[in-house]
Parts: C-alpha cells; structure tokens; sequence
C-alpha cells in the first residue's frame, strides 16, 4: 500500500508493520483474532503516525498490507524469524505447517512486492532528480516478556548516523523523555532489514524510528509524535554529506 506517492518531500517513509491485515486466502487458517490487536501482529500506532508524518513532509508513504504474522517484510527471506512460529511465547499454530511452497507464495504475494515497491519509489526520485532520506516508522510494547521498558522512543541505526544523531539530540533535548539509542532493538535484532537493504546501496541517509506504543494509542497522540519527529526531520534534509561507508 502507498499513500503520497508522488509526494516531493526530501523524505520517504516505510511502515514495515503497520497493518495488522489478514489477507482473505488466509483467514480460515487460524490467526486467532484476539492475537491480531496486540503487538505481535503489527505495531500499533505506527501507520497513524507514519500517516501525518507523511502528510507534514509531503514524503511517499509505503506499507505492506498484512499482518507480520503472515510474514515479516522487516526480515531476510532466510531469516527464522520471516514466519514466526511463536511470538513472544505465544504460538502461532498458522505457521507450524509452513513448507516451502506456502513460504514462496507469502514471499511473491506480500514481501517481493513491498520491497519492489519502494525500489520503484526510490528509483523514481532518483530519475527525477530527488534527494531522499529513508525514515521507518515502528512501534514497541511498553512491556516485553515481563520486562518493562523506560524508553518512549528509541532511535535505531547502523553506522551511518547521519539522521540519528539529529533525531537523537533533538528528542534528548527533552528532559521529559527517555531516549534510546539502539534500544529497544538495533541492527543485530535483524530489525534493519528493510532500510538497510535499500538505504545502504545506493548511501542514502537513513534511520529507524520505535516509539512506545502506549505513547501513540489516539489519533491525536500519533499527530503530537509526527508534529515531533517532522520538526526535527525537516531541517535535517539533504543537502546531506555523502555517506561513505567503512563497512565492505
Ligand atoms: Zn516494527
């Protein structure tokens, strides 16, 4: 799914779990409903405020319209962790019986074309001559295997750090908030599948963005965290230095 797409903004936006959607094909096969609400389905909230910051950045917005738990287009199509058969201690009894042709029918329905479609999205710009900053929109359980976490936002990256230092002194600034850097999740949770694959290619400036979800549950709230990161994204556009990356 895409919102925006022509949008001019120096940005473009990825919500890799913003649907909590169980295709049709699929909804006999036992995703219970009441699993589709919480936060191993999708992450809630995200797509509101990937919404308004798409609307405050006139930046292209793309999402994926299913649940990650058909599969996740936040992983490598080799990673264990593409077809979850448990979530947080939670089984996923859908996905027990996953042979390799149901797992190359989900990759070809809904994670190639996601992907193609943010390829197509950057190569579009880049034709027309757009600079682009990668942003991705997620969101986190205030309390994960019976673990609370303190921070209301956390900033992911790589070694390019170019937007998430912005981001990070910018919501620092905040005495108010609890920022983390690479927390609750980085790099090595595979959690930067999709900016990594298609940011770093081609060195576009890139970040990830979790907020708590108990942050951005209304409408309103997820406008408040837009209005947020927008205000900090915006002077934060190219002209951007060019990334030189020191990894092979
Ligand atoms: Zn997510």
């Amino acid at each position: 799914m895409s919102e925006n797409r022509e949008g001019a903004g120096p940005f473009v936006i990825v919500c890799d779990h913003g649907s909590n959607r169980i295709p049709e094909e699929y909804e006999a096969s036992g995703y219970a409903a009441a699993a589709l609400e919480t936060h191993i389905a999708w992450d809630p909230g995200a797509l509101g405020v990937a919404r308004h910051l798409s609307v405050r950045l006139d930046a292209p917005l793309i999402w994926p319209d299913a649940s990650r738990l058909i599969i996740d287009c936040n992983r490598p199509q080799d990673a264990d962790s593409l077809i979850v058969t448990e979530s947080e201690g939670r089984p996923v009894p859908a996905n027990r019986a996953m042979d390799d042709a149901e797992r190359a029918r989900r990759l070809a329905d809904i994670h190639g074309p996601y992907h193609a479609a943010i390829d197509a999205c950057l190569a579009r710009r880049h034709d027309a001559g757009l600079e682009t900053t990668l942003v991705a929109i997620h969101s986190f359980a205030p309390v994960y295997l019976g673990k609370a976490r303190p921070w209301q936002v956390g900033i992911v990256f790589d070694d390019d750090r170019r937007v998430a230092d912005v981001l990070l002194d910018g919501l620092r600034a905040d005495p108010a908030l609890c920022v983390g850097a690479n927390e609750p999740y980085s790099p090595a949770d595979l959690v930067y599948y999709t900016v990594g694959r298609h940011a770093r290619p081609s060195g576009l400036p890139a970040t990830m963005v979790e907020i708590r979800n108990d942050e951005i549950r209304s409408d309103s709230a997820q406008q408040g965290w837009a209005n947020r990161l927008a205000a900090l994204l915006a002077p934060a556009a190219p002209p951007t230095t060019r990334f030189e990356s020191c990894m092979p």
